[in-house]
């Protein structure tokens, strides 16, 4: 007898013949006394559609009705489910976020999971059921409704398969596994079996969508085995877990990532005195506008000013500019200059510590396809460059051919 939480992403339930496909895999897999729960996606690109729906309303950002809007393309689905496994013969029943008790912070459009309750999934399971939870959504102290960020469905099922301690939490989705880069940009990337938490986690901060980076956390925190494979093949996928085999800790570089959501601001002139940089991230940070990159730097010619240059995620840029007009009225500042149109390339890889020829590596076939780098960052286990957006996906490919081909 087996506990499992399956997440079908949006192009899986894109359609009702696929839901239907679904359920008829589910069922031919699920062994007498199996217990399972469903984690869907709102179908196809619905999310997107919502968003652009949105647009056509206003410019700003409501959060909380956009989390209202967003939430409906995730309740369509679950309903949806729910009756074809009903008309297969199965029992089963749906649950919103709120319904499957998933509390979240108060953050509109990223909400966090603060609490799980699955008192209603155990007694649904418990009395037969398939039950179908609506991914991506939870609900707030005061009853208001939350999404988890895009792709939040990924941290739905993990957190759910961690509060009902379940054997594996499989991730089925449009590609076959984790590959050493976005199989869409290098066709040639490599297929991983296993993965650490870690690694993952920092391939998926980097930019690699197949899983979204709160779920790896999460995975890591319950110790829960995620499997992410194909909807639309048998195929073993990727596990990502703790530890991995010793074949798979001699690599250097486990993967390349990129990410194209990426804006870069630069303050010239600001006071170089204590407490400006303060202000700034304090006040960005009070608009939940997350801050990646930063570099600042004492202009030698000119004493008493400085320039800090950060980067921030592009679909954040609206706030972002509310706060920086604010801060021009504060103090004075010379200018302010930003680059929407950056992105970051990323090498990941545990082993890498301690070889500093994988950053020249890196950085020299930058140079040789004539790349620039703007601002370079570390962490133990990865290096990344920020470069214009039009050069990330030759970047991708040139730094992904030299350190695996
Ligand atoms: P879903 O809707 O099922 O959640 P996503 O589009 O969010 O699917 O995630 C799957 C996509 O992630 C793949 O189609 C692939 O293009 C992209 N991706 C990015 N990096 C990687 C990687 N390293 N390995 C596999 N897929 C990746
Ligand atoms: N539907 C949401 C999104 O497109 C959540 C998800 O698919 O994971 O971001
Ligand atoms: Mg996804």
């Amino acid at each position: 007898m087996a506990l499992i939480v399956k997440k079908f992403g949006g192009s899986s339930v894109a359609t009702p013949d696929k839901m239907r496909a679904i359920v008829q895999r589910v069922l031919k897999g699920k062994q007498p006394g199996d217990k399972i729960v469903i984690v869907v996606s709102a179908m196809g690109d619905t999310t997107d559609e919502l968003v652009a729906l949105a647009k056509q309303i206003t410019s700003k950002t409501y959060g909380r009705e956009m989390d209202m809007l967003l939430t409906t393309g995730e309740q369509v689905s679950i309903a949806l489910m729910a009756m074809a496994f009903q008309e297969a013969g199965q029992k089963a029943i749906s649950f919103t976020g709120a319904q499957a008790g998933i509390k979240t912070s108060d953050a509109f459009n990223k909400g966090r999971i603060l609490e799980l309750e699955p008192d209603r999934i155990m007694e649904a399971l418990d009395d037969g059921n398939i039950v179908v939870v609506a991914g991506f959504q939870g609900i707030t102290g005061h009853g208001d409704i939350t999404t988890l960020g895009r792709g939040g469905s990924d941290t739905t099922a993990v957190a759910i398969a961690g509060a009902i301690h379940a054997d594996v939490c499989e991730i089925y989705t449009d590609v076959d596994g984790v590959y050493t880069s976005d199989p869409r940009i290098v066709p040639n990337a490599k297929k991983m079996k296993e993965i650490t938490y870690g690694e993952m986690l920092e391939m998926a901060k980097l930019g690699a969508g197949v899983m979204q980076p709160r779920a790896v956390e999460m995975g890591s925190r319950f110790n829960v085995p995620i499997h992410v494979r194909s909807t639309f093949s048998e195929d073993e996928g990727t596990i990502i877990k703790e530890d991995c085999s010793m074949e798979l800790k001699q690599y250097l570089i486990r993967g390349v990532a990129s990410d194209k959501n990426v804006a870069k601001i630069t303050v010239l002139g600001i006071p170089n005195k204590p407490g400006y940089a303060y202000k700034i991230f304090a006040e960005l940070a009070e608009k939940h506008v997350d801050v990646d990159m930063i570099v600042q730097s004492v202009r030698i010619a000119k004493e008493g000013v400085t320039d800090i240059t950060f980067t921030i995620a592009r679909t954040e840029l609206a706030e972002a500019k509310d706060v920086l007009a604010g801060i021009r009225k504060e103090f004075p500042v010379e200018d302010i200059l930003i680059d929407d149109k950056m992105a970051k390339v990323s090498v990941v890889g545990a082993g890498m510590a301690g070889h500093p020829g994988i950053a020249a590596g890196m950085f020299g076939v930058l140079g040789d396809k004539g790349i620039n780098i703007e601002i370079i960052s570390t962490s133990e286990i990865s290096i990344t460059c920020l470069i214009g957006e039009e050069s990330v996906d030759t970047a991708v490919k040139a730094i992904h051919a030299h350190f695996f081909d």
